[in-house]
């Protein structure tokens, strides 16, 4: 074995370089950050072959004192922060002083710079540990800084790299990221010689425009949560606009980019009853708490953070967004893109929901959960009645939903309203109805059980028949009796009043199955919200079922006033509006 010797200098930077410039996109985060410390207003970035064979970006920043070019491209060399104080709160973007040596110890990397005091520029060159010497060079205030050929001196990592196309891709993805945080600094990107993205200065509203398009606005729902000296900003999407992949979580701490497992959690938690498991929210969230609550010095990259109270930024992402999501229904969402248009800084821009109305307070213990309902209908409201049923314009206002016209195919519910045509899927609202109703209903303890006149008898096997006779009085807390009708048979007596138009043997099928899965306790915990969105859809009102006036108008009430009925149990929209004026251009009408 050979025996133990220091590494030279170019070899430890190699090494330690990995760590911090992986591929282009690394890098360019790193150049793009140092322009925004440096207090860019104008960001200009060109790139050949997706930055593999050259990354330039030139700000109009503070630029840097020639006398320091050198240091720059030296390791652990910084003008951000000078001592362990400094550290417990950064507020620049960097502070390890180790990229712009990194990327020199693996490309050439070229500085032109002019220090906003400085009569003119300077340039110097680092290519393999090796430097030239700092001479003048024209320029205006700012610095531009160029790295060609990325890890030409380190061909193993070269090998790595995928296609220009790739490559591209995570850089434009990388400056996304920063253009959202930073609406006030103007963004050119260019490729191969080809201008391909231009961000303006806007504000956080127009950025967030320009980033993610008009239909995510349209989606948006605005956050703006305070607890403990943490703040949290931004805007989520609706359950009905929602992505295949985490991809779209843009989630920033003080202003910093980061992936963090707990607010993933937090978020997937708060969606959780409104979207499908497989479904993703969203977000842009500007989280802000004071320096000393967070760490910013956990990995080289710096996309992770460790909170010092990870529950409290827990609760606070959580509460704040379910609060937020409970009133996507007809009766409280407003569309936030109208926000969007005159609001000149996100920060101001508040929930505007309305929440306090007072129509959301009705108690839905009065939600006639004891009524009893003809099969096959939807259950009435109280003090609607047909005479109702023709327009009131004056009035319509207070009911967002319009009044129905009529049945399309027996899926869908036509309803007129202020603005135009309402569309609603019948099956799919009613469905999170149920479930909004099942939920309350058990938490307040107030589930009505419905008598079967005539029990519904079905044939299981001896493990599920046991497991019914020895949990009776459970299943009688939350609305079923089931009886042992025989050796291989039960008999379903009652079952809560808000299940009994359903299919009542599958719903009771659901139930054992529930119980053989997880036993009895979950039934009466938390976790029954899958059981409960199961039975919903066994008690939904069916396809091609033909409704009334009344009972469509009463469904589209219950809409109005229950939580979260914007979208069914799987997070899809349960209905939509087609505006007057939609419908006029279809016809040409007043052109
Ligand atoms: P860090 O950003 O962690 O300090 P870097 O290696 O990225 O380390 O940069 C080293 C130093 O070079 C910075 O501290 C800063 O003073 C200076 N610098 C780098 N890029 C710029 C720039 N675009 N404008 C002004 N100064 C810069
Ligand atoms: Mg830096």
């Amino acid at each position: 074995m050979t025996r133990i010797h220091s590494l030279d200098r170019v070899l430890i930077a190699q090494i330690a370089a990995g760590e911090v410039i992986e591929r282009p996109a690394s890098a360019l985060k790193e150049l793009v950050e140092n322009s925004i410390d440096a207090g860019a207003r104008h960001i200009e970035i060109s790139l050949i072959d997706g930055g593999i064979s050259k990354i330039e970006v030139i700000d109009d920043g503070i630029g840097i004192y020639h006398e320091d070019l050198v240091l720059a491209l030296t390791p652990h060399a910084t003008s951000k922060i000078s001592n362990l104080d400094d550290l417990e709160s950064v507020a620049s973007l960097g502070f390890r002083g180790e990229a712009l040596a990194s990327m020199a110890s693996v490309a050439s990397v070229t500085i032109i710079t002019r220090e906003q005091h400085a009569s003119h520029g300077y340039r110097v060159q680092s290519r393999a540990g090796r430097m030239t010497e700092v001479i003048p060079a024209a320029r205006s205030i700012g610095t531009s800084i160029v790295v060609d050929e990325l890890f030409s001196e380190t061909p193993a990592r070269r090998k790595f790299l995928k296609s220009s196309n790739t490559e591209f891709a995570h850089c434009d993805e990388v400056l996304k990221r920063m253009a959202l945080s930073h609406p006030e600094i103007e963004f050119r990107l260019n490729h191969n010689g080809k201008p391909l993205r231009h961000w303006p200065q806007a504000t956080h509203q127009q950025r967030l425009k320009a980033l993610f398009g008009e239909e995510f606005i349209k989606g948006a729902l605005a956050v703006d949560e305070e607890a403990g000296g943490v703040r949290i900003e931004g805007w989520i999407s609706r359950p009905t606009y929602s992505s295949s992949n985490r991809e779209s979580q843009y989630v920033y701490v003080n202003g910093r980019f980061v992936r963090d497992k707990l607010i993933s959690h937090a978020l997937r938690q708060a969606y959780q009853d409104v979207l499908h498991h497989q479904r993703f929210p969203v977000v842009a969230l500007f989280i802000t708490c004071p320096f000393d609550l967070v760490d910013v010095n956990v990995h080289p990259a710096k996309t992770e953070v460790r909170f010092r109270e990870p529950q409290t930024i827990h609760q606070l992402v959580f509460h704040g967004l379910s609060k937020i999501l409970d009133k996507t229904n007809p009766g409280q969402s407003v569309d936030v893109s109208s926000s969007f248009t005159n609001t000149n800084n996100y920060a101001v821009l508040q929930n505007s929901l309305p929440i306090d109305s007072p129509r959301s307070t009705t108690n839905f213990s009065q939600f006639g959960f004891s009524q009893t309902i003809p099969s096959n209908s939807y259950r009435p409201s109280e003090g609607l009645d047909r005479n109702e049923e023709k327009i009131d314009t004056n009035n319509n206002h207070s009911y967002p939903l319009g009044f129905a016209i009529a049945q399309l195919h027996g899926i869908y519910i036509l309803s007129q309203n202020d603005q135009g045509l309402i569309i609603v899927d019948m099956h799919a609202a009613h469905e999170r109805i149920l479930y909004e109703q099942l939920k309350l209903a058990i938490k307040n303890q107030i589930i009505q059980k419905q008598q079967l006149l005539i029990p519904v008898t079905f044939r299981v096997d001896p493990i599920a028949l046991n497991l019914v006779y020895e949990n009776q009085e459970i299943l009688n807390q939350v609305g079923f009796e089931l009886s042992v009708a025989g050796p291989d048979l039960l008999a379903l007596r009652s079952v809560p009043v808000l299940l009994a138009k359903g299919d009542l043997e599958q719903i009771a099928r659901d139930l054992i199955g529930e119980l053989l899965q997880f036993g009895s306790s979950r039934l009466l915990d938390e976790k029954h919200n899958q059981l409960l969105s199961t039975f919903a859809c066994h008690a939904a009102v069916r396809a091609h079922r033909q409704l009334t006036l009344t009972e469509m108008n009463a469904l589209l009430r219950d809409m109005e006033l229950i939580d979260r009925t914007d979208q069914c149990n799987h997070g899809r929209p349960t209905w939509r509006q087609v505006g007057l004026s939609e419908i006029d251009q279809w016809f040409l009408r007043g052109q």
